[in-house]
């Protein structure tokens, strides 16, 4: 694999196990990769990235919230983990919000499988995350896909938040025209190998505004079939990139480091 200076613009560092983790980090860090944004899943495992965010200064860059893809937190839970972000930014940690979102995929599946699913506990969520990480000035790491994208564009752009960052995000053109406009980031996995909808994507989205990622453990296909998910595959991401817009693969892979360190201020 190549050594390119990269970062993975979001990973869940935390969903490893304790020894993959360590290995895969040391081995990333000696292979070009410069940070990891490692986003949350909820408290506890903001609480393990923060600790690996201490282990690898400036290597481990955390993200902190709670994935709307799993049964919305109880009132006590969402206060405790506020509560816990907050004193984070009195200590003048340096970290982002997310990972946080709609829950496309168990909507889906409910709606699919003919059960009810109430939308409206994680808008509202998503509502409180957007007004903390404008007041914090903080980024956002969000996860809303298709019809989820304008939902959640129309909520950043209510609560003002500068720095928003679509990871993994596929939508119609209306949406993706919108956060072009906007100035929203988005973030492409090593499925671009293989996806049209995400070649198309990339084609479209400006330079200026992508990044690349892995959402690690998150397993691929293709090329990528049985393979560990590691922060390296980013400098294929880098390449595919390239490859559609028809660039020269330095120019784009620099450009993707200046993105991502402009953003997450590293
Ligand atoms: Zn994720």
């Amino acid at each position: 694999m190549r050594t390119y200076k990269a970062i993975d613009a979001h990973i869940h560092v935390d969903s490893y196990g304790e020894a993959d983790r360590q290995a895969m980090l040391q081995q990333a860090f000696a292979s070009g990769i410069q940070a990891v944004i490692a986003v949350s899943m909820h408290l506890e495992s903001s609480k393990v990235n923060e600790q690996l965010a201490r282990q690898f200064p400036g290597r481990v860059h955390p993200a902190y919230g709670f994935h709307p893809e799993q049964p919305i937190l109880p009132i006590e839970e969402r206060e405790e983990l506020f509560a816990w972000i907050r004193a984070k930014h009195a200590e003048g940690e340096a970290f982002a919000i997310g990972e946080v979102g709609l829950p496309y995929y168990s909507r889906s599946a409910a709606v699919e499988e003919g059960l009810p699913f109430n939308e409206e506990p994680y808008l509202d969520l998503l509502d409180r995350f957007a007004l903390l990480a404008s007041e914090l000035n903080r980024p956002i790491v969000l996860h809303a896909v298709h019809e989820d994208g304008a939902k959640a564009c129309d909520i950043m752009e209510r609560h003002q938040v500068k720095k928003v960052h679509f990871h993994w995000f596929k939508g119609d053109e209306a949406t993706v025209e919108r956060m072009i406009r906007l100035g929203y980031m988005i973030s492409v996995t090593p499925d671009v190998a293989y996806e049209n909808e995400i070649r198309s994507l990339v084609e479209r989205y400006p330079l200026e505004q992508l990044m690349a990622e892995t959402d690690g453990p998150w397993p691929f296909e293709g090329p990528y079939e049985g393979k560990m998910t590691v922060p390296e595959m980013v400098h294929d991401v880098a390449a595919h990139i390239a490859a559609i817009k028809q660039l020269p693969e330095k120019e784009v892979r620099e450009q993707l480091l200046r993105n991502t360190r402009e953003f997450y201020a590293l």
